[in-house]
């Protein structure tokens, strides 16, 4: 049936286009599937394309919605670039997860929403969904807005921090234009992130607009994440035909990749664990370290979509987990990079001849502290060095970047006041030419 529940009612029970459509459950809380239970054929699904084993794993998440077709022709629009397991040094792989149109992790999850969101949205219904609004800490603001533009009869309202994303990451979604905005908020990420749930929480508003939200606790977005952990898997055994069970470590902000991967291990991913790994944003390290939960406001780090101080995919992890500290001790390992520890790690991937994002560094930095002798790593590469100041030289020149520094800055600066938000989107008109 695959029917999505709340983290805070276990009584809802919604189909996964309900959930994509709302976004968040009514009476707070978040969505998660009601069930999960291991596929019957993994094995064999590891031995699949990701065209091929995508609908597999997605079916149990999906339900009978898109049909068979509908969903194929979907899948490969949306995933029309590869994810190569690369092999740094014995033992350890980067999964590169940057080859997408705007250079990070956030194309897979923006990309199938896009295209799940365009899908439902057609079959019409009451109440149509189609003002996107979303808060960013660099690349899920491109990645969406990129997967939207142009898409007939939707709009999107990023905001992000002001100074505090990339200049690349800034002019990937705001020299878009059309129906594309981008805000630069005078604020933190966090105060982005606080905008837009207010933006939801106002009923009348939210209902006018038909606001749905691309932020990463859409469950769109997640169920795409759950595609490349087996792709991981699956390329691993290629170059390690005896099949060892991975530890795979995860860069995280808002912790929505890390719930990915773990539904996909709920899937039956044949895994050895995650590694969660953060930067100076250490909420939720400390939280495993002490079992004392505290958000608190974000740091500004090297790696600064992770620039996260109160995860919003928080509460669908420990719930996983029945909200108990100690099972959550036991099922994972974690730790932290700060950005001196970031440039150490890029120091000694580019040693390996491996040119590392501070995304991916960090990653990189946590999994060889967390794994013993014979033990396999992968750590995901989120995205690519030639986004962020720190590692761009090492990157090497990459054209679409060159091309898009030629281009006018479209944002818009927005004080971090929810009444000015209000009127701006209020008063935009969806046939007025920007
Ligand atoms: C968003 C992002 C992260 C963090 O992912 P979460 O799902 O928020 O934990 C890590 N690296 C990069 C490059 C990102 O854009």
């Amino acid at each position: 049936m695959s029917l999505w529940t709340s983290t805070a009612d276990p009584a809802v029970a919604v189909s996964f286009t309900e959930a994509v459509r709302s976004n968040v459950p009514p009476g707070g809380g978040l969505y998660l599937p009601a069930r999960l239970a291991p596929l019957p054929d993994v094995p064999r699904l590891l031995e699949l394309g990701w065209l091929e084993r995508a609908p597999a794993l997605l079916r149990p998440l999906l339900g009978p919605e898109p049909p068979e077709a509908e969903l194929d022709a979907l899948l490969a629009d949306a995933f029309s670039f590869p994810a190569p397991l690369v092999e740094v040094r014995e033992d350890r792989f980067a999964l590169e997860l940057f080859h997408g149109p705007t250079l990070s992790f956030k194309d897979f999850g923006a990309r199938f929403l896009a295209r799940f969101l365009a899908w439902a949205e057609a079959r019409g219904g009451a109440s149509p969904r189609r003002l996107v609004i979303t808060a960013t800490s660099g690349d899920t603001g491109s990645a969406v807005a990129q997967a939207f533009w142009g898409l007939p009869g939707f709009r999107v309202a990023v905001l992000y921090p002001r100074g505090r994303v990339s200049p690349f990451q800034e002019l990937q979604m705001a020299t878009l234009g059309g129906n594309v905005r981008a805000f630069a908020v005078d604020g933190s990420f966090d105060d982005c992130q606080r905008l837009v749930k207010a933006c939801f929480a106002d009923g009348a508003l939210s209902a006018d607009l038909g606001l749905t939200s691309a932020n990463s606790i859409n469950v769109a977005r997640l169920v795409a994440q759950v595609l490349y952990y087996f792709e991981a898997v699956a390329q691993l055994r290629r170059h390690l035909p005896a099949g060892p069970r991975p530890w795979i470590a995860v860069p995280s902000g808002n912790f929505g990749n890390l719930c990915a991967g773990l539904l996909a291990a709920r899937l039956g991913l044949p895994l050895a664990g995650f590694v969660a790994a953060t930067n100076a944003n250490r909420t939720v390290p400390d939280y495993l370290e002490t079992g004392d939960y505290r958000p608190r406001p974000s740091l500004a780090t090297l790696s600064n979509a992770m620039d996260v101080g109160d995860p919003n995919n928080w509460q669908r992890i420990s719930w996983l987990f029945g909200d108990e500290v100690e099972q959550l001790r036991r099922s994972l390992r974690w730790g932290s990079a700060g950005d001196p520890e970031t440039r150490e790690a890029l120091a000694a991937l580019a040693a390996l001849g491996y040119a590392g994002d501070p995304h991916g560094a960090v990653a990189w930095h946590v999994l060889e502290r967390s794994l013993g002798p014979g033990e396999v790593g992968i750590f995901l590469a989120t995205a690519h060095p030639a986004k962020f100041e720190a590692t761009a030289e090492a990157a090497g020149p990459v054209p679409a970047l060159a091309e898009l520094a030629r281009r006018p800055l479209l944002s818009e600066p927005l004080p971090n006041s929810l009444e000015l938000l209000r009127s701006e989107l209020r008063a935009w008109r969806p046939e007025a030419a920007r």
